[in-house]
């Protein structure tokens, strides 16, 4: 069967690779003129199998209030009376309730497990695949005690539901992770939370590798430079996709276009609840008399997660609600650039600093969309990862692939729920 993958981020890529498998004859369109230039491209690096709590369930509103107002936090809204982000914003708070929070986050972590063994399935498949995978935990650090208690909460729910989390005193931390020596001889290193099924990798190297697996052991075809324009249908099946390079026809469509290609979607009737939540990185050279981190780190309290790429040394994080605004917001760069200064002694080279920022399609409930869509029967999604993206996109890509099979997988009934919303 022809189909078309609409995208050519980790999720379109990984999709293609495990679509051409099946022995599918695979196209895959992208705007850009190479994979991987969208939110894929400078990421956290962090393959977070065991962080399944979901952002409705940790983000209070007074507290999210808050970080917006103040100068220096990882958070501001300039989109305010944007209805989209409004709707959003309710559907968002709307699952922040304990028992909803859990079960989405208990959903997550079948996904998130999953996706490792796939991962896992795919490096014993493809040999040659490099992008500076290590596969030995991810250690969250906490500044004050309270948060630590509260963090050993949600660890105990992780524990129960099959994420190995192993509680650190302070000690221990800087003993997993030298670097975070400087916090503790400060006094504000309180303890930490080891996640040893974590792992980390770059998700850019990750994605440009499979693709050239894909062209040349798959046959799949890239199609660059060729901007969507719209979608057509006939209303009970899409015909073609129109781009910059002519209309491209297939028996089957996926769309995997992440958070800019939802205006796409709207313009045939199919509303994904995703937001685009932009969010920044620095990927700082870690050579010379620089002494980065080896292990990755995440930063609970400032919500900031550190990896180390081969040489580079990745800090991402912050949340910025302005729309699909492209426009650099010094104050996120501020941000990144303060946390990594007041929490490692060194900071490298100030001036081999490379600024990114990308835009996390969210949904309210944390939960990707691998559906089909029902309007248009052969039209499906594997879009909405959110904050966890490079994590769910071999599971995704998998589950994406078997669905375009008919073949359904019943562990991922609850996808189905999701289905409904469209
Ligand atoms: C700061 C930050 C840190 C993050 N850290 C992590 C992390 O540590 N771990 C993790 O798991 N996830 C992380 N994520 C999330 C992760 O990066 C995303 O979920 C993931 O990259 C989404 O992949 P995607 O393929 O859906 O989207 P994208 O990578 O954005 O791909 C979509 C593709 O579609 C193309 N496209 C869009 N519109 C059109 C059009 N009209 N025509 C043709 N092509 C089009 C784009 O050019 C792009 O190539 C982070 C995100 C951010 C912003």
């Amino acid at each position: 069967m022809k189909v078309i993958v609409l995208g050519a981020g980790v999720i379109g890529v990984t999709s293609s690779y495990f679509l051409a498998r099946a022995g599918h004859q695979v196209m895959v369109v992208e705007k850009n003129s190479a994979s991987a230039l969208g939110c894929s491209e400078a990421n956290g690096g962090q393959l977070s199998y065991s962080h399944v709590e979901t952002w409705a369930a940790k983000t209070s509103l007074t507290s999210m209030l808050k970080a917006a107002i103040l100068p220096n936090s990882f958070l501001s809204i300039s989109d305010f009376t944007n209805k989209s982000f409004l709707k959003w914003l309710c559907e968002f708070y709307k699952n922040s309730s304990p028992k909803r929070a859990q079960e989405n986050s208990r959903r997550l972590f079948r996904l998130t497990s999953y996706s490792k063994e796939v991962l896992l399935e795919i490096l014993k498949e493809e040999k040659d695949l490099k992008f500076d995978y290590k596969n030995n935990g991810i250690l969250h650090f906490y500044r004050d005690q309270k948060k630590l208690d509260c963090a050993i909460k949600d660890a105990e729910f992780c524990n129960s539901i099959g994420a190995k989390a192993q509680i650190l005193n302070a000690e221990e931390c800087v003993k997993k992770e030298p670097t975070l020596v400087k916090l503790f001889d400060e006094k504000k290193l309180a303890g930490g939370i080891f996640y040893e099924m974590d792992a980390s990798g770059n998700s850019l190297l990750f994605t440009r590798a499979l693709e050239k697996i894909c062209q040349e052991k798959y046959g799949v075809v890239f199609e660059y430079d060729a901007e969507i324009k719209n979608i057509f249908t006939n209303y009970k099946k899409v015909t073609g996709i129109n781009t910059s390079k002519g209309v491209f026809v297939a028996n089957k469509y996926v769309y995997a276009l992440g958070a800019a290609g939802d205006k796409l979607l709207q313009g045939i009737k199919v509303s994904t609840g995703i937001y685009p939540l932009k969010g920044y990185s620095l990927s700082i050279a870690a050579s010379g008399e620089f002494i980065a981190p080896n292990l990755a780190l995440t930063d609970a309290q400032n919500k900031i997660v550190y990896s180390r790429l081969g040489n580079i040394f990745r800090a991402a994080g912050t949340v910025e609600i302005c729309g699909l605004k492209l426009n650099k917001n010094k104050k996120h760069i501020a941000f990144l650039k303060g946390s990594v200064r007041a929490t490692f002694s060194d900071f490298g080279n100030a001036n081999d600093v490379t600024e990114w920022s990308g835009f996390r399609p969210f949904r309210p409930n944390s939960i990707p969309l691998i559906c089909e869509v029902k309007k248009y029967g052969n039209l499906l999604l594997n879009t909405g990862h959110g904050s966890l993206g490079w994590t769910l996109s071999a599971g995704s890509a998998k589950i994406l692939s078997n669905l375009v099979s008919d073949q359904k997988d019943e562990r991922f009934g609850f996808l189905e729920e999701e289905e409904e919303s469209l």
